[in-house]
């Protein structure tokens, strides 16, 4: 066997994130790991699923629908988690399971246009920028009671809470915890919306301690990227 084969890798993150809910007194029933197949080939995502994996993220429509179409038969769950234009919201709800990126009102009112074909509710997440650098997505936490109040004020999404990035430059924990202030206030307006999507590669094990329900992991498991095309 290879000793860094995708299995070995799926197996080692797995096994650190028991570590971490053991550590953290949670179970990990509780914590969704979304593999972030972003950049890899559709074969790579077959790879996974052979391996048990169901539930992928992607951060652009450009990449994500191709492969959601060649992988139809595989019934993954495919998450968006990359920032979204709103005249590409309809192509993304024709796969995508929730949208992790809603940033702004325009595009929760590009969300409500669109027709979704099942007519069923869009999960989505409110991204929180933890930065004071709009190119980095995410609403501000100035903002963020308005976008939640529009979200609920949406029949056809059902927000199920709040995605955010660990900035550099930030100790990890610490910015995860400015994450589960932030739902507290979240769930103020929206009580059901308790979903914590946070933790990457380099810190999912600070943010499962933090409460994270959703992690977004890539180069952990997939190994590097290749190039952006
Ligand atoms: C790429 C990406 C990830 C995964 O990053 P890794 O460091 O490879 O684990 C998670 N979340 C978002 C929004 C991403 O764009």
């Amino acid at each position: 066997m290879a000793p860094d084969s995708l299995a070995d890798r799926l197996d080692s993150v797995r096994a650190e994130v028991a570590s971490a809910a053991r550590d953290a007194g949670r179970s990990t029933d509780d914590i969704l790991t979304i593999v972030i197949t972003k950049f890899h080939p559709a074969s790579l995502v077959r790879d996974l699923a052979e391996l048990g994996v169901r539930d992928v993220g992607e951060n652009r429509n450009q990449d994500a629908a191709p492969k959601a179409a060649e992988l139809a038969s595989l019934d993954l769950a495919w998450h968006f988690v990359g920032q979204l234009q709103s005249n590409k919201v309809r192509a993304v709800l024709a796969y995508a399971s929730d949208i992790q990126s809603v940033d702004r009102i325009s595009l929760v009112e590009a969300i409500e246009a669109a027709d979704k074909p099942t007519g069923s509710p869009v999960d989505a997440f409110i991204q929180l920028n933890l930065t004071t650098d709009p190119a980095r997505g995410g609403v501000t936490p100035d903002d963020l009671e308005a976008l939640v109040e529009r979200t609920l004020a949406a029949p056809s999404i059902r927000l199920r809470g709040l995605m955010a990035v660990a900035p550099l430059g930030e100790e990890p924990r610490a910015a995860f915890a400015r994450v589960r202030q932030a739902s507290e206030r979240v769930r103020t307006l929206a009580p059901g919306a308790s979903a914590l999507s946070m933790g990457m590669s380099a810190d999912y094990r600070e943010a499962i301690l933090e409460g994270a329900t959703h992690l977004r992991i890539g180069t952990a498991i997939t190994g590097k990227r290749p190039p952006a095309s």
